[in-house]
C-alpha cells in the first residue's frame, strides 16, 4: 500500500498475504487521506520483494507509486525507449516512465495527470492501473479496457476506485460506475475529473473476468458475475446433457455453474468436494510442482456423497489438466461410479498476453489436445466444453466487447514475438 497526507508518500510492501504483511504497526504507519494498494499476480518477472506493488519513484519533489492489473505487451519496447535494465517488471518501467515525465515545476499542480496523459499511449497490453503522488489519485483503463476498474462513494464523500465492485462494499462504498474501456480519472481536492488520452478505443474486456477472475458477488457491464456463471451451467447442460445421479461442483468458482447446470437438468446438486479455506487458489501458485502439491491441500472429498453416484463435475476451465485429472481420480477414489466432466468454458487453446499467467502455449492442454483426447487423459466418462456462442449469450452482455483471444485465438492487438515472463531480469 501507498498513502498520503499532502506531503509526502509512504509505500510499505512485502511478499505473503495481505494479513501477514498488514499487522498493526505496518497499518499503523501508513496515514493520510490518499492511498492505493494492489496485490500482484505475477506474469511478468519474479516472485521478489523489489516487485511487489505498488511501484515506487521518487524523480526530484515528486514521489509516484503505481498499482498495476494487467500486463503489457511491450516492455522489451519501453525498456529500451527508457534506456535502463534495472527494472524487472512492466509495472516498474510504468511507474519510471510517469516520474521521469512529471514537470515539477508546472503551476497548477496538473503535473501527474499530464504527466500520465502523455505517457500512457505509449503503454500496449492490457493495464488497469492506480497511481498517486502528494496530492492526486489516476484511474486508467487500456483502450480495450481488459482488466476491470469502477469507482465508488463512500458515504462521508470519498472516492474509491477498485478492481471489483464486491471491494466497494467491503469498506461501504456505493457503486458509482465502471471506469470505461481508455477512460483516465483523476481525484484530488476539487473532485473527479474524466479524460480520454487514446486515439482508438475498442473496448475488449476479459471473459474470463466472467468465468473465473472475478468474484461471484462483482458486478461487470452490468451483470451480476454469479448470474452470468449460473446461466453458463444451464447453458451447459443443454448443450451436454448426460444421465447422472448428482452435480457436483469443483470449489469455488465451479459452484454457480453447477447450480445452473443442476436447475437446467433436474440432477440433483450435491456438495461432493470440500474447500480448505485457509490455502490459496492453487492455479496462481507459479510453479508445477507447488500446483500439484497443492490440490491435496485445497480440496477434500465428502466419500458418504460420492460413494456410489454417477457424478457430473462441473469446473469453470480446464487450463493446464493438472489440476482436474487430480480431482477426476479423488472422485473415483471416492467411491464415484462414474464421473462425466463438464466445463462451463470452451477448450482453453491459446496463451494470454494480457494479465493471466498462461503464455507459455506448450503448458495449455487444449493447445496439443482434441477433447477426445483431454476426456481420455483425464479419464473422465465424458467430457462437455461450453461452446464460445452459448458462453457469449450467457454473459447477459454479449455485444458489450469482450476479449477471447485464448478460446478463439483471435488477439486483439499485437502480440509479443516474445512471450518470455523474465525477458527483463535476462536483458
Ligand atoms: Fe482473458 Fe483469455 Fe483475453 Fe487473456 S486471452 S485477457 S485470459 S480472454
Amino acid at each position: 500500500m501507498a498513502t498520503s497526507g499532502g506531503e509526502t508518500v509512504t509505500v510499505f510492501k512485502d511478499l505473503g498475504l495481505v494479513a501477514q504483511v498488514f499487522d498493526e504497526p505496518a497499518l499503523a504507519g501508513l496515514e493520510g487521506h490518499l492511498g492505493i494498494g494492489h496485490t500482484r499476480y505475477s506474469t511478468t518477472g519474479s516472485t521478489t520483494w523489489a516487485n511487489a506493488q505498488p511501484a515506487h519513484r521518487q524523480i526530484g519533489a515528486t514521489s509516484v507509486a503505481l498499482g498495476h492489473n494487467g500486463n503489457l505487451t511491450n516492455t522489451a519496447e519501453l525498456a529500451e525507449a527508457l534506456g535502463i535494465s534495472a527494472a524487472t517488471t512492466d509495472s516498474d518501467l510504468m511507474a519510471e516512465g510517469i516520474a521521469r515525465e512529471v514537470n515539477d515545476e508546472r503551476s497548477d499542480s496538473r503535473g501527474l495527470e499530464m504527466a500520465v496523459m502523455k505517457v500512457a499511449p505509449t503503454w500496449e497490453g492490457a493495464f488497469s492501473v492506480v497511481l498517486m503522488d502528494q496530492g492526486h489519485i489516476v484511474g486508467i483503463r487500456d483502450p480495450h479496457g481488459f482488466r476491470p476498474l469502477c469507482m465508488g462513494s463512500l458515504p462521508d464523500g470519498g472516492t474509491v476506485l477498485a478492481s471489483e465492485t464486491a471491494a466497494l462494499d467491503l469498506v461501504g462504498a456505493r457503486f458509482v460506475r465502471e471506469i470505461s474501456a481508455g477512460e483516465m480519472v483523476v481525484i484530488d481536492a476539487s473532485g473527479v475529473h474524466s479524460y480520454y488520452p487514446f486515439a482508438d478505443v475498442n473496448p475488449g474486456l476479459c471473459l474470463f473476468e466472467f468465468v473465473y477472475f472475478a468474484r461471484p458477488d462483482s458486478q461487470m457491464y452490468g451483470r451480476s458475475i454469479h448470474g452470468a456463471r449460473h446461466a453458463m451451467g444451464r447453458a451447459l447442460a443443454e448443450e451436454h446433457p448426460i444421465e447422472a445421479d448428482i452435480v457436483v461442483p469443483v470449489p469455488e468458482s465451479g459452484i454457480p455453474a453447477a447450480q445452473g447446470y443442476s436447475a437446467a437438468s433436474g440432477i440433483r446438486y450435491s456438495d461432493g468436494l470440500v474447500k480448505n479455506r485457509y490455502v490459496g487458489r492453487t492455479f496462481i501458485e507459479p510453479d508445477q510442482m507447488l500446483r500439484d502439491q497443492g490440490i491435496r491441500l485445497k480440496l477434500n472429498p465428502i466419500v458418504e456423497n460420492l460413494e456410489g453416484q454417477r457424478v457430473v463435475l462441473v469446473d469453470d476451465s480446464i487450463v493446464r489438466g493438472s489440476t482436474t485429472k487430480q480431482l477426476v481420480r479423488m472422485v473415483r477414489d471416492a467411491g464415484a461410479t462414474e464421473v462425466h466432466l463438464r466445463v462451463s468454458s470452451p477448450p482453453y487453446r491459446w496463451p494470454c498476453f494480457y494479465g493471466m499467467d498462461t503464455s507459455d502455449r506448450s503448458t495449455l492442454i487444449a493447445a496439443s489436445m482434441d477433447v477426445a483426447e483431454i476426456r481420455e487423459h483425464l479419464d473422465a466418462d465424458t467430457l462437455g466444453y461450453l461452446s464460445l456462442d452459448a458462453l457469449l449469450e450467457a454473459t447477459g452482455v454479449a455485444d458489450a466487447g469482450f476479449c477471447n483471444a485464448c478460446l478463439s485465438g483471435d488477439y486483439p492487438t499485437t502480440i509479443p514475438s516474445s512471450a518470455d515472463k523474465f525477458q527483463l531480469e535476462r536483458s
